[in-house]
């Protein structure tokens, strides 16, 4: 049994590098692993003509210099994928670089202070909604998004903010309603120009009882921020199911896959994120790689043993969600070993989770890819114990490089391996 809808939720406004051919082949992967909805989260990456300031924290993003995200949705429809495209209203990327320049607009910590962005995630200004100015800069934004920029797109996604909203003395009483009311205008105006239009949205409204359900909406629910509960369970529309899968263990696919069959969805969505930008962190440039793979030998990172083994633990779990570890681990080895050597199969899933657990989120990099940044990443008082794990992970991965010398799978582990011993010497003694 297969999930009805099946797909893959990228923010490309967090990836500077990739032009029209990388998303081409991101496209081709995708459709590789069986999906057929895309979540192209776009806000703070498309030249806005109204808004610019929503991209000048974004320069030197390669689709403002090239407007090629038309040209991806198009690409995408060839190869049957549904595409809608992901903002956040009254935050996040594009949102929180408005307010960074409109000031008088911004969002409110519980204090009074303006709640302050960090670099190119863009995720921490939010705007107030309680200004009328605010209202209309949110819906130009997305109808400038939607209708001027990328109207062969299939509709919005419509991303309530995890990490807070403003808590202005209106706001903290009201700002679901608010949010509900642009989400309510901008969708109608969507379907009025394409009555068909897939509009997802966080399930929020429903449950604070600020609308009554209209079944054309899909219901978004995630693990951290949109729990799943019996009222809107009860809603007849579509219902999918998201999991952070590329920035949390191999197990995230299982787990996400289990959650949504249990509760009955249609769909399950995994982040198969790109992060690729330059960032000041703690006082020097750091460069981060989309998929982090800096020992690869493929010539698209996506297609490294690691992205690989990801990509296959969800589409495995997206046609199989009551599979058991055994049968994943089965399959792994048909897969990357062409036998039925399980042993190879745990190998190489140790290898992907020790580099998912420690993988680069909101501004860091993984030390165990990277030993230089381990000094940046733990404070010394946390160094001892985590040197510790690192070589007791190391060992391991010293076994696996000896056990298959000429796999991708000893390759990468020797890889590490040698960069630590090159970096930490005394990690070996
Ligand atoms: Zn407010």
């Amino acid at each position: 049994m297969a999930f009805r809808t099946r797909g893959y939720y990228v923010i490309p406004s967090r990836n500077q590098f990739w032009g029209p051919n990388e998303w081409r082949r991101y496209i081709d992967c995708t459709c590789e692993d069986g999906c057929n909805l895309l979540i192209f989260w776009i806000a703070g990456s498309f030249p806005s003509r109204r808004y610019p300031e929503t991209w000048s924290y974004n320069l030197r993003h390669r689709n403002i210099e090239q407007n090629f995200y038309p040209s991806i949705i198009d690409y995408a429809h060839e190869k049957g994928l549904r595409v809608v495209l992901g903002f956040t209203p009254y935050a996040y990327d594009g949102v929180a670089s408005f307010a960074a320049t409109h000031p008088e607009l911004a969002g409110r910590n519980a204090d009074g202070s303006i709640h302050r962005t960090r670099g190119i995630h863009d995720v921490g200004m939010w705007l107030c909604p309680s200004h009328p100015e605010s209202r209309q800069f949110m819906l130009d934004y997305v109808r400038e998004m939607y209708f001027e920029f990328h109207p062969n797109a299939d509709g919005l996604f419509i991303e309530s903010s995890d990490y807070g909203h403003c808590q202005c003395s209106h706001c903290s009483e009201q700002y679901f309603g608010r949010e509900w009311e642009f989400v309510n205008q901008i969708s109608n105006e969507v379907w009025n120009a394409k009555p068909d239009a897939t509009i997802i949205i966080y399930p929020v409204y429903y449950q604070l009882k600020l609308a009554v359900p209209d079944t054309r909406f899909t219901l978004f629910f995630t693990p951290h921020s949109a729990h799943i509960t019996p009222d809107v369970l009860a809603v007849r529309c579509e219902k999918i199911y998201w999991e952070g899968l590329s920035f949390e263990k191999l197990d995230a696919a299982a787990r996400g896959a289990k959650t949504a069959y249990e509760h009955g969805l249609d769909g399950y969505v995994a982040a198969m994120e790109t992060f690729g930008y330059t960032q000041e962190l703690n006082g020097r440039l750091v460069t981060y790689e989309p998929f982090d793979v800096p020992w690869t030998t493929a010539d698209f990172p996506m297609e490294d043993l690691v992205p690989r083994v990801l990509r296959f633990a969800y589409k495995f779990y997206s046609w199989n969600p009551c599979a058991t570890e055994q049968e994943f681990q089965n399959a792994v080895a048909l897969q990357f070993f062409a036998n039925s050597d399980t042993e190879a199969a745990r190998d190489l899933i140790y290898l992907c989770s020790v580099l998912q657990e420690s993988f680069q989120h909101f501004g860091r990099r993984s030390a165990l890819a990277h030993p230089e940044d381990f000094e940046h990443q733990y404070p010394p008082e946390k160094r001892s114990q985590a040197l510790t794990e690192y070589a007791e992970i190391l060992s391991r991965l010293s076994a696996i490089s000896k056990k298959y010398p000429s796999h991708e799978l000893g390759r990468t582990a020797r890889w590490i391996v040698e960069r630590w011993r090159a970096s930490h010497p005394r990690t070996f003694q």
